[in-house]
């Protein structure tokens, strides 16, 4: 007789969230799906479309409207709700990557920066000390640790933001626009790096074509809604479909390749 694997809940779970900045227009409208526990979805669709914004409720970085306690919560990851009360437990389980490294950086050396996350959780110095030289060797800086975080290359700012984030051991790693403004060598670098990485990935990107060579799934959203949910070969290779949400076929997935 054949044991069954007991089956993993998903790691994040999305349930009608629905978002307007103040009285705008409707940003996210409704959104549902799962993730599954060591996924890697990349989330694609034109700008505007609502990306970031939904990144950003993974982790409660919209505190406006959070809900408190005794309200339904839209976003659970890894079991908990996001509500007000939980930010801090679910900042601790999902690692966020901004588009914009100065968005992140805000120490004068990289050591405190990349630091700055686990001190915060309370871990002991030493732990602390630790995890910074295991990250920064872990996306190719190893030795920077004294160097000033506003005397570095785009590419290497972003792999210090990334340091900071694996530093914090986070279940989920959530990253918005990870390429941009990247030359290829460092676009390489950062994609063997979250290769390595073997937890949950939720990647917002235009760069369709690390898509096909990393994700499992891709999700589209276009006008704040899921349009399409499946497999990268299936989604990115109909014409169609992609074009209807202004992407492009990428390269690897083009007729007679
Ligand atoms: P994407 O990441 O897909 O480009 P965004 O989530 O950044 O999309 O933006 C979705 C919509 O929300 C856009 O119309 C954008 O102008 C609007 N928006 C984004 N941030 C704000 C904000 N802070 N205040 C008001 N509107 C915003």
């Amino acid at each position: 007789m054949s044991e069954t694997q007991p089956v993993k809940p998903p790691v994040v779970q999305v349930q009608g969230l629905s978002y307007s900045y103040g009285a705008g227009r409707v940003v996210l409208a409704g959104i549902e799906f799962d993730v599954a526990d060591g996924e890697r979805v990349a989330l694609v669709g034109p700008s505007g479309a609502g990306k970031s914004t939904f990144l950003m409720h993974l982790n409660g970085l919209l505190p406006d409207r959070l809900p408190g306690d005794t309200e339904r919560a839209s976003v659970i990851v890894s079991g908990v709700p996001v509500r007000k009360s939980s930010v801090a437990e679910v900042r601790r389980l999902v690692g966020f990557l901004f588009q914009d490294p100065d968005d992140q950086l805000f120490c004068p050396t990289v050591r405190e920066d990349v630091g700055f996350g686990p001190l915060n959780l309370g871990l002991p110095r030493d732990e602390v000390l630790q995890r910074i030289s295991t990250s920064l060797k872990d996306v190719g800086l190893a030795g920077f640790e004294n160097r000033s975080t506003l005397q570095l290359s785009t590419g290497e700012r972003k792999r210090v933001c990334l340091a900071g984030v694996l530093a914090c051991r986070p279940e989920v790693l959530v990253l918005d626009e990870p390429f941009a403004n990247l030359d290829p060598r460092a676009r390489r670098g950062l994609i063997e790096i979250l290769r390595k990485f073997p937890g949950t990935q939720i990647i917002a990107t235009h760069d369709l074509e690390f898509v096909v060579e990393l994700c499992d799934r891709v999700i589209i959203l276009d006008d704040g809604d899921v349009k399409a949910d499946g497999s990268v070969r299936e989604i990115l290779s109909d014409e169609l479909l992609i074009e209807k949400h202004g992407l492009e076929v990428p390269w690897g997935l083009r007729a007679g390749k």
